[in-house]
């Protein structure tokens, strides 16, 4: 008999679970933990999601499958709260609308269905946060402790680390490895809002006087309420936070709840080197690099592991085929247009010199809308390097000019 530890019980821990649950596997024993008593009750995510048909033939057909049978238990198993057939994109002071349809789900209800449906499949350890782990000759060791101060240790041979990003079982390789690639994450902001503008389709911010090297949203979600938050690349929480109330201030937006925060990886998938230790969800990367959509992917996370029968090495192998380049080209382009995205000025001078070009201006837009949903732009490269050559040569006129 194989003994799993599931660590952390949000969206790729509870998946986990049940599909243990509803697979005909008997050999494993299941432990499952999670900090908070009540995993459900804390959710710090916009609940937009895809519709993953949506993406057929736009991203490669095996993360297609992947994302479509995750989305087929998403909506088993919680509530859609709103469908929406468009999006709308404001960079600078431009809208751009964006058919496409997208659900609100109700994430806390998510976990919640997920957990109940399957919680007597394993001793449950609600309440125990991860601490520390260390590596055995043929397991892992596990330190946990409760909010009362107990502690106890669990002694598993494969572990699910799905604690998110940063993960407590991130050896100090992984860690080596993520800071000399100079790994990139977001923090994000977020709360409910009331809103007295009326939105009413999934609305994003791109504006690096807002969120530099990120985006704000508001996404409506019943009546006169919204998710809203703003996610980007900055390790100050409190400069994130004055962002965010600069936001809701020019937005009409009144925050309701108090302003949660949490890191989001964007920057491709993270892979053990640890033959006994799985990384799930955000604390394996699990995020689509382009948009931060990390829902469904954490459910695919869960599927490939249990599809790999919780082999480690089969694991990656299948995550780095799959999600693993899929990502990877998100990642190259989105650097690519980082330096617009984050630099003020720079910013400024692409709005200006593409919207006076009639033949670069309809390709950028698309390059924009493709990235937004995760979809990777055919011949993205090169339209990238013709805006990069428009900007540099309105800069040299504009020198000349001057001179
Ligand atoms: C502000 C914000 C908005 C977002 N909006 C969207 C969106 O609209 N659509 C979308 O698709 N994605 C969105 N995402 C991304 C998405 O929420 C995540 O990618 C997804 O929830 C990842 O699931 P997970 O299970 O890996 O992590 P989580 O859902 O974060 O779950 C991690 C679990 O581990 C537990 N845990 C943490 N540390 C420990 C520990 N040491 N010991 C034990 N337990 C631990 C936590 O309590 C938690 O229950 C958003 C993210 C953020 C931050």
């Amino acid at each position: 008999m194989r003994k799993l530890l599931i660590a952390g019980l949000g969206i790729a821990g509870s998946a986990l679970l049940y599909l243990i649950k509803r697979s005909s596997i008997s050999d494993i024993q299941v432990t499952a933990c999670d900090v908070r008593f009540s995993p459900w009750s804390h959710v710090v995510c916009g609940e937009l999601v895809p519709e993953v048909t949506c993406l057929k033939g736009k991203v490669p057909h095996n993360v297609y499958r992947s994302l479509l049978e995750s989305q087929n238990i998403i909506m088993s198993n919680t509530k859609i709260l709103k469908t929406f057939n468009r999006m709308m994109i404001q960079i600078g002071e431009v809208e751009l609308g964006f058919s496409f349809k997208f659900y609100m789900i109700d994430k806390g209800l998510l976990i919640r269905t997920l957990i109940e449906r399957s919680e007597d499949r394993c001793e449950m350890m609600l309440g125990y946060s991860v601490y520390r782990f260390e590596r055995l000759k043929d397991r892992v060791r596990v330190y946990v402790r409760s909010r009362d101060g107990a502690r106890a240790q669990i002694d598993a041979d494969v572990v699910a680390a799905c604690d998110s990003f940063p993960s407590v079982f991130y050896t100090s390789d992984i860690w080596r490895l993520l800071s000399n690639y100079e790994y990139r994450y977001l923090t994000c902001i977020s709360c409910t809002a009331e809103m007295f503008e009326t939105y009413t389709d999934p609305y994003i911010v791109i504006d690096p006087k807002i969120c530099p090297g990120g985006y704000a949203w508001v996404f409506p979600k019943a009546g006169d309420l919204a998710n809203v938050g703003i996610g980007f690349l900055t390790d100050n929480l409190a400069y994130a936070r004055t962002c965010l109330e600069e936001f809701l201030r020019r937005f009409n937006l009144k925050a309701l709840s108090r302003p949660l925060s949490k890191t989001l990886p964007v920057d491709g998938v993270i892979v053990s080197r640890d033959s006994r230790v799985l990384y799930l969800g955000d604390a394996g990367g699990f995020v689509v690099p382009t948009n931060g959509a990390g829902i469904n992917p954490a459910v695919a996370s869960a599927v490939l592991a249990l599809d790999s029968d919780l082999d480690v090495r089969r694991f990656n192998s299948r995550v780095l085929s799959t999600f693993g380049s899929y990502f990877a080209r998100l990642v190259e382009i989105r650097k690519m247009l980082d330096k617009y995205l984050s630099d003020p000025l720079l910013f400024e001078k692409l709005k200006r010199d593409v919207a006076r070009n009639r033949i670069v201006l309809p390709f950028f837009r698309r390059i924009l809308r493709d990235l937004m949903l995760g979809h990777v732009p055919p011949m993205c490269r090169i339209f990238i390097s013709c805006i990069d050559s428009l900007v540099a040569s309105f800069k040299f006129s504009s020198i000349r000019e001057v001179k």
